[in-house]
């Protein structure tokens, strides 16, 4: 059997993974249009030692992650975070993130809110921004929730859906309505903060993020080692065809593949499935991508560098270009051994693809100014030993409303050409671990 996987990031990568493991005799051919493996997962060889500057933790919680990476020998390799807490910049002053809630959204309106009940239909969908600022009124949205989610989706809350950005708050409302209970925000968020409580004493405790010592690398490379496959880099793929029972590949591979495993953003998706799912294409079309850009910098000295594992910063702040600060070397204590400071600044969020364009001097100069004013952490003082400049156009998939049926709606598409699958980010979710789930269950539809 003969498989092309197009796209060799964490999508493309554990698919090829699966058949090889699933089936050892299968011939599959990874192709990929860029240089490198690894797609949004990216570890530059620091002096100071590897360092991400694409995803740099991953959702510990997720037990079916840490059983893969187990299975791939890399349990050893897993370190935890040290107890630092993140903070945010609002109103040109540092604060400290609300405890509880789910996603900066407070299980009691801020004073003078009303949040009275609505009318919600199970399985419904709505802005996070729309819902939060009509019943708790918009600081909140602008300063505490906005910053959260635009750390995680490079999007604000206005432009993220409920369903698929905060499915927990999505299905605690869902839960209210069914239950003919009153439906309203507090009410949802208290119900989340419950079940939270709940997992907590039934199940294991576990570090709610984790990261690799060596970085993402570790997890890219024992892919690439262990699943049997031919990488072809520079590999940019143009169009897949039918040929005959199977497909062929323009722009990469050779002669007829039995099955196709698209592990691509969504808008490539769109134009490689043109003459296959031509239907699949509207929905695949309307999943937006947010740019973004991070900048690496290492410092001779940490002195004065806040406490705090990062700063994520309000939507509009003035004064500040950046949208998020990780402290990693205060975060990660790992990270912390190799002494000095390391610091990743993040730009840009839907809608603003200036920042990811910025000239590569500008970018510096703005993470150095924006630490500056929100730390008072002077950067140039402290010895800039490295920097790393990444651009990721594209980086992030806006799960915006309705989202979760955009997805649903392509994949029903799709699903009706047998020997086809379309996996990423896009469709499973933003995080590493869903990313991962994702390409396993599309393996075993594949494979039967
Ligand atoms: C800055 C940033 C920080 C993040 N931080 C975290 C984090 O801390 N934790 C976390 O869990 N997640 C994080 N994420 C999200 C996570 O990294 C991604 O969701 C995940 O890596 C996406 O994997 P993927 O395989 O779906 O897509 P990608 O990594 O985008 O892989 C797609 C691949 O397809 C290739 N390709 C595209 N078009 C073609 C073509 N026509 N022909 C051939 N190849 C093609 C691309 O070059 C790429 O290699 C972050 C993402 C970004 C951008």
């Amino acid at each position: 059997m003969r498989f092309a996987i197009i796209g060799a990031g964490l999508a493309g990568l554990t698919a090829a993974y699966e058949i090889h493991k699933a089936d050892p005799t299968a011939q599959i051919d990874v192709l990929e249009a860029g240089e490198r493996i690894g797609g949004k997962l990216f570890t530059v060889p620091f002096a100071s030692g590897p360092t991400d500057i694409g995803a740099e933790a991953f959702l510990a919680a997720r037990s079916d992650a840490v059983e893969f990476f187990t299975e791939l020998g890399l349990a050893d390799s897993l370190v935890s975070p040290s107890a630092a807490k993140s903070q945010y910049f609002a109103g040109g002053a540092l604060h400290a993130f609300p405890a509880g809630g789910v996603m900066g959204i407070p299980s009691n309106p801020p004073a003078g809110a009303q949040d009275t009940a609505f009318d919600w239909t199970p399985g419904q969908d709505i802005s996070v921004g729309a819902l939060v600022r009509r019943q708790y009124g918009d600081e909140i949205v602008d300063t505490v929730v906005s910053s959260l989610l635009g750390g995680v989706y490079s999007s604000t809350a206005d432009d993220l859906g409920v369903r698929a950005s905060v499915p927990a708050l999505a299905a605690a409302l869902d839960q209210l309505a069914e239950a003919g209970e009153p439906v309203t925000l507090s009410a949802a968020v208290k119900a989340v903060e419950a079940q939270r409580e709940a997992a907590k004493t039934t199940s294991e405790t576990r570090p709610v993020f984790q990261t690799f010592k060596g970085g993402y690398a570790e997890l890219y490379e024992a892919l690439a080692e262990q699943y049997g496959a031919d990488i072809h880099l520079d590999s940019f793929v143009s169009a897949i065809t039918k040929d005959g029972e199977g497909f062929a590949i323009k722009g990469g591979g050779e002669g007829t593949y039995d099955k196709v495993i698209l592990a691509v953003p969504a808008p490539t998706a769109a134009v490689l499935l043109r003459d296959l799912a031509p239907a699949a294409a509207p929905h695949l079309r309307a999943i937006k991508l947010a740019s973004s850009a991070v900048v690496g910098m290492r410092f001779d000295s940490s002195e004065g560098l806040p406490d705090n594992s990062g700063v994520l910063v309000a939507v509009n702040e003035p004064g500040i270009t950046a949208k998020a600060f990780t402290f990693s070397s205060k975060k990660w204590p790992h990270l912390e051994a190799r002494g000095g400071a390391l610091v990743r600044a993040s730009f840009g969020r839907l809608g603003d693809e200036a920042s990811a364009r910025m000239d590569e001097d500008l970018l510096v100069d703005a993470a150095l100014d924006d630490l500056l004013t929100i730390t008072g952490f002077d950067g140039r003082a402290a010895g800039l030993g490295e920097i790393f400049v990444q651009r990721w156009f594209g980086g992030l998939p806006a799960y915006g409303v309705d989202h979760i049926a955009t997805v649903s709606a392509a994949r029903a598409e799709i699903a009706a050409v047998p020997g086809v699958e379309a996996i990423g980010a896009w469709a499973g979710g933003v995080g590493v671990p869903a990313v991962i789930a994702d390409a396993q269950a599309a393996v075993h539809r594949l494979l039967g």
